[in-house]
């Protein structure tokens, strides 16, 4: 028998890491998750509003059409690059009915979840030195796909004064000139905001002026309290692609299903990247996906109504400890400004020690976010409930 210990060389010369990865920052949350799982290891029933991850399951009957889906021998095969034709019919119809816009299922691709498509856009358009254009605070996945593929990050600030629309017109002339995308994303994670028609307008005119790609992060679009969140393709198709996700949609963040749609020179050029990288999604997923988007409105309408209650306990729990909480317009998170006093850090490292309760520091999505935490409505009334009064017990209060 070999004894492996023996066998395998070890104590080499170690391999260096790229300067791309080196670039990427360190992850902000790691101290954060490690005081979280001390308090686990001590008993604590830690309270996580950490996780944006829809706590509820997905619908059944779409569970019920992946099973049988899953016993096709056709789809037991690769799938094809662009997504089924049926997946992106179903897409198509769902931008009509519930967005008022058309789009031809030609333009629209199937992505391995909206993140994939949006963290592979750069490497169509991004070069050495090229300039993306990223909101802070924002998902962290722009700035990083930007690094990644070898370009800088450009952070446009969302300030609250502005309603967390960045400021276009503040954008250098130099910077509009080397810039070759500008993410957006409405409704916003982590602010919550939605994008006005005007905001929308502008956006677009500038991005068709300056030659960049307005690449939207729409994986919110359906999670809206009595307002509706516009299509940026209702405003623009020239230079604008769209991402969409069933993760939020539909509780699918396990699935691993989007897709992209837009101007098709844009989403040809994602599909050449893809079509070198990946091999397409699981056919039997697609299936699962077309039928969610053609059968499954009443489902969005439960989790609205879910989010919007969540929401108001736990705004109005957290006026009640003097803290400057607003009920969100649209997604499943509240973005809360904590007193001038604590860094956002800090006050997440409070809310911990005293209360057992995990928030996300705003801090974690840029420099942005410094002033804000945010709490992820994934946890049911009862929990939130229960939260209020362990932070009035701890005598919390501002
Ligand atoms: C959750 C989320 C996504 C990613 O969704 P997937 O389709 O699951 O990859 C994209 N953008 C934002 C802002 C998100 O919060």
């Amino acid at each position: 028998m070999i004894a492996w210990g023996d066998t395998l060389r070890s104590g080499g010369r170690k391999p260096e890491l790229a300067e791309r990865l080196t670039k990427i920052p360190a992850y902000l949350f790691a101290e954060l998750d490690a005081m979280k799982n001390e308090k686990i290891k001590e008993g604590v029933d830690v309270i996580d509003f950490g996780v944006g991850d829809p706590d509820l399951p997905t619908p059944k009957p779409i569970v019920e059409v992946m099973k049988r889906a899953v016993e096709k021998v056709e789809n037991q095969k690769y799938p094809s690059y662009e997504g089924m034709e049926s997946f992106r019919e179903a897409a198509s119809r769902f931008y009509k009915r519930r967005k008022g816009v058309k789009i031809s299922p030609d333009d629209i691709i199937a992505l391995i979840g909206s993140k994939e498509g949006i963290a592979h856009l750069p490497l169509a358009y991004v070069d050495r030195g090229s300039v993306v254009l990223c909101p802070d605070p924002g998902y962290p996945v722009y700035p990083s796909c930007t690094v990644l593929a070898g370009g800088k990050p450009y952070f446009m600030m969302l300030k609250k004064e502005n309603g967390f629309l960045p400021d276009i017109d503040a954008i250098p002339e130099d910077i509009a000139k080397k810039a070759k995308i500008m993410f957006l994303n409405y409704p916003n994670n982590p602010t919550a905001a939605v994008a006005s028609k005007e905001f929308i307008k502008q956006a677009v005119d500038f991005c068709i002026d300056n030659g960049i790609v307005l690449a939207h992060d729409a994986a919110y679009s359906e999670i809206t309290f009595g307002v509706k969140a516009e299509s940026f393709l209702s405003y623009g198709y020239e230079n604008v692609i769209e991402f969409n996700s069933l993760s939020k949609t539909y509780n699918m963040t396990g699935w691993r299903i989007g897709y992209a749609a837009g101007d098709p020179d844009v989403v040809k050029a994602l599909l050449k990247v893809k079509t070198n990288i990946d091999s397409g999604v699981f056919q039997a997923i697609q299936e699962a996906g077309a039928f969610a988007m053609d059968e499954c409105d009443e489902w969005i309408d439960r989790n609205i109504a879910v989010y919007e209650n969540r929401a108001e306990r736990l705004v109005s729990g957290l006026k009640e400890i003097g803290l400057n909480a607003k009920k969100p317009k649209a997604t499943f998170y509240v973005w809360c400004e904590i007193p001038e006093n604590y860094t956002s850090m800090e006050f997440a490292r409070t809310l911990l020690n005293k209360a057992g309760i995990v928030v996300t520091p705003g801090i974690g999505f840029g420099e942005g976010g410094e002033g804000f935490v945010r709490f992820a409505l994934t946890r049911d009334t009862k929990t939130i409930d229960r939260a209020i009064e362990r932070l009035k017990d701890a005598g919390i209060c501002f």
